[in-house]
């Protein structure tokens, strides 16, 4: 098995090595260094990677070295949702410029027409499957000189119930093919659906599925359901980092990211109710720092590649353990380091048993710091708007500034700059991105091992 090396040693051009550089990537990341030779050599791969072990460039690379001045569409990524399709596209994009490779991408919310005008030209396709199935309907993506197809994300395309759109693209993608499937678990229904369309596979895995595969340093709050928002606000209180929060329902992502907006907190949101456009402008304001809060539903997030997430905060526990997974490799991706923090009420305990027994590993509690002034003051205002929610109360969540935090005292007073300092300058291996929960141990996650960015 090919160990940890330089990107030289694992068979790619100098056009990709060069491009590898300008993108700051110094060293292979673990799926990268075991996917990369096999998939050079046209050898089939089932990759069991979460996000933010590299496995797109795992895949990509080896795609734009076998495509190299190749004419039509010869390669076809299924990604699960529009967010990971952009973030494929724009690495396959990125590092298929000096093969002369170009890509199109595939997916709902937006026009068709600029699409039709893209599978034109490109010999790379990443595509979500309602919108691809659209355009096979309409004749305008025709399949049949693909050669190598990649199944990004397997195990989530079949929980959002894709297979009858799988099934039906598969069908048309011709064989002999070149297949390359990555899932973040190998259980169940995705083994089989792995085995069904590969052919002697090399099977790579980086993260014992149920681990996460970041480095990031985790804690639990145990904390009343009125109390979250009062914890949240003081835990963005004492850092700046850009926060990813997730709730459970579009609902709850809407109520907390007024009560933090009105708290003098820039905050976006990202859930399935919101437009294609403003997913975008979400995203992108959070990735380049103008809103250091993006509070998230679990589908919405998927995909969502922000180099300098120093904070995953579990606002409510996934509902599916593997979420936990997911949600944590949010941050530290990669060569970064960062936290999660979960916050627990006592209805969602047993989640939190389920979380636990999946990663195979206690996650240590964190005490809720209640003396801070600005929870008390928080939690204060939260017991007042519950004894009288008054004509702007409409139910949960906080929706008045807190006593004495003043607009803007949360906010950061230095806007975050996009520096990308840890694609590649970290100080610890890639090795350490295989590794398991690591346990912070303190009682509150600020003074943890955690290196902030
Ligand atoms: P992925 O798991 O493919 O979503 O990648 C996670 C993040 O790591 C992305 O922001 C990549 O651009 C970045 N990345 C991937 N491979 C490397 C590498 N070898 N060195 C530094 N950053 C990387």
């Amino acid at each position: 098995m090919t160990q940890l090396s330089d990107f030289e040693s694992l068979g790619l051009s100098p056009a990709s090595l060069t491009a590898l550089t300008r993108a700051g990537y110094e060293k292979p990341t673990p799926i990268q260094a075991q996917t990369i030779p096999h998939a050079l050599a046209g050898k089939d791969v089932i990759g069991c990677a979460a996000t933010g072990t590299g496995k797109t460039a795992a895949f990509v690379l080896p795609i734009v070295e076998r495509l190299h001045n190749k004419k039509g569409l010869r390669a076809l990524v299924l990604a699960p949702t529009r967010e990971l399709a952009l973030q494929i596209a724009e690495h396959s994009t990125r590092f298929g410029a000096p093969h002369g490779v170009k890509t199109v991408v595939l997916i709902g919310g937006v026009g068709m027409g600029p699409q039709i005008e893209g599978l034109k030209h490109a010999q790379i396709c990443v595509a979500t499957p309602g919108r691809l199935i659209d355009h096979m309907g309409q004749g305008t993506a025709v399949l049949a000189n693909v050669e190598v197809l990649v199944l990004d994300e397997a195990d989530r395309m079949l929980d959002m119930g894709f297979k009858p759109q799988l099934t039906r693209i598969l069908a048309k993608v011709p064989r002999p093919r070149q297949t390359l499937l990555f899932s973040a678990t190998m259980a169940g229904e995705v083994a089989e659906f792995a085995k069904q369309h590969s052919k002697d596979p090399v099977r790579v895995e980086v993260a014992r599925s149920g681990t996460t595969a970041s480095r990031a340093t985790q804690c639990v709050f145990e904390v009343g359901q009125n109390d979250k928002t009062p914890l949240l606000l003081t835990l963005l209180s004492q850092g700046e980092e850009s926060t990813l929060v997730f709730t459970r329902t579009k609902r709850r992502a809407d109520k907390l990211t007024k009560s933090l907006e009105k708290a003098g907190h820039e905050v976006e949101r990202i859930h399935a109710n919101r437009s294609q456009s403003q997913r975008k402008y979400a995203l992108d304001g959070f990735k380049s720092g103008k809103f250091r809060v993006l509070v998230a539903t679990d589908i919405a997030a998927r995909g969502i590649d922000v180099a300098e997430i120093g904070h995953v905060v579990n606002f409510d526990l996934p509902h599916v353990p593997e979420d936990y997974v997911h949600r944590v490799g949010r941050t530290a991706r990669a060569q970064a380091s960062g936290h999660a923090s979960a916050f627990c009420a006592p209805e969602e305990r047993e989640l939190l048993r389920d979380i636990e027994k999946l990663l195979r590993n206690k996650v240590p509690r964190s005490e809720v710091p209640v003396t801070d002034p600005v929870f008390i003051a928080a939690a204060a205002a939260e017991r007042t708007r519950q004894a009288d929610p008054g004509p702007r109360g409409h139910g949960h969540g906080v929706s008045q500034r807190p006593a004495g935090a003043a607009p803007g005292r949360h906010a950061r007073s230095h806007p975050k700059k996009a520096s990308s300092g840890g694609g590649g300058g970290g100080a610890s291996s890639t090795a350490a991105a295989a590794g398991a929960t690591k346990p912070s141990g303190q009682s509150m996650f600020r003074g943890g091992p955690r290196g902030r960015r």
